[in-house]
């Protein structure tokens, strides 16, 4: 017999009214996380959606479908709400990679770095359900790309974004370098940007003392490569920072 033991605020009853297709698949779905157990997909297109509980001797059915207006969905009718079978004592295959990121997402928009660990203590907070950190690892790449554009997107706003420090800040000094490859997929590289603001160069010569840094860091990611910086003191001994490059690797050329 069916133990109601998940979270609970999840309820089906039939005339239950879902936005639309998406909706009534997402509320479907986390109802099964959450009562353990999982469901075969008998019909799902334009007009239907009908699931049935994955233990054929269960008998659990749901059967929802398109409302006249074209777009709202309900549930016709619900067979053996209660359910036969037991609730599943092992890894429910609904609780995948994607699921997971809708139900992550504002978690790892608010922090980038949060781990997998963290993730898996929310899932495990809020859902009673966990996944192997490997697969969080996975998932949260999957929804940062997402969030904030992949590293090939954001690297080909480079040359604009040095064209517009140009433009717009009188004295700045923005290059940015790139290597022709030859091959139509890949016409052009990203190899280096160096950037350094009028304001840091005239507080440079103005205010600090005659002494220059520079550092580098390695960056993570698909392309790797170093963010160096260029670092001076004022006239309080505090760190001043001059000019940002990026370059494949920290050495006497770069
Ligand atoms: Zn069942």
């Amino acid at each position: 017999m069916y133990v109601d033991r998940g979270w609970g605020n999840i309820n089906l009853a039939p005339w239950q009214i879902f936005t639309d297709k998406h909706h009534v698949r997402e509320v479907v779905r986390d109802y099964a996380i959450q009562c353990s157990f999982e469901f075969l997909v008998e019909r799902a297109n334009k007009k239907v959606y009908t699931v049935a509980c994955l233990d054929t001797g269960c008998g659990w059915r749901l059967h929802a479908s398109r409302l006249p207006d074209g777009t709202t969905r309900t549930i016709k009718k619900i067979d053996n709400p209660k359910h036969n079978c037991r609730a599943l004592k092992t890894h429910n295959s609904l609780v995948n990679i994607k699921w997971a990121a809708t139900k992550l997402m504002d978690d790892i928009r608010a922090n980038n770095d949060i781990s997998g660990r963290t993730l898996n203590e929310l899932l495990e907070s809020r859902f009673e359900v966990s996944l192997k950190t490997s697969i969080l690892y996975k998932m949260r790449t999957l929804a940062l790309k997402e969030i904030n554009g992949g590293h090939d997107e954001s690297y080909g706003y480079l040359p604009g974004y040095a064209e517009m420090v140009k433009q717009t800040n009188q004295g700045s000094v923005a290059i940015c370098a790139w290597e022709a490859e030859y091959s139509i997929e890949k016409p052009l590289t990203f190899t280096r940007i160096f950037i350094s603001f009028e304001a840091t160069i005239s507080g440079l010569v103005n205010g600090c003392r005659g002494l220059i840094g520079v550092d580098g860091a390695h960056l993570k990611g698909q392309y790797g490569g170093t963010l160096l910086s260029a670092i001076a003191l004022d006239g309080n001994n505090q760190l001043f920072l001059i000019a940002w490059a990026i370059v494949s690797s920290e050495d006497q050329e770069t």
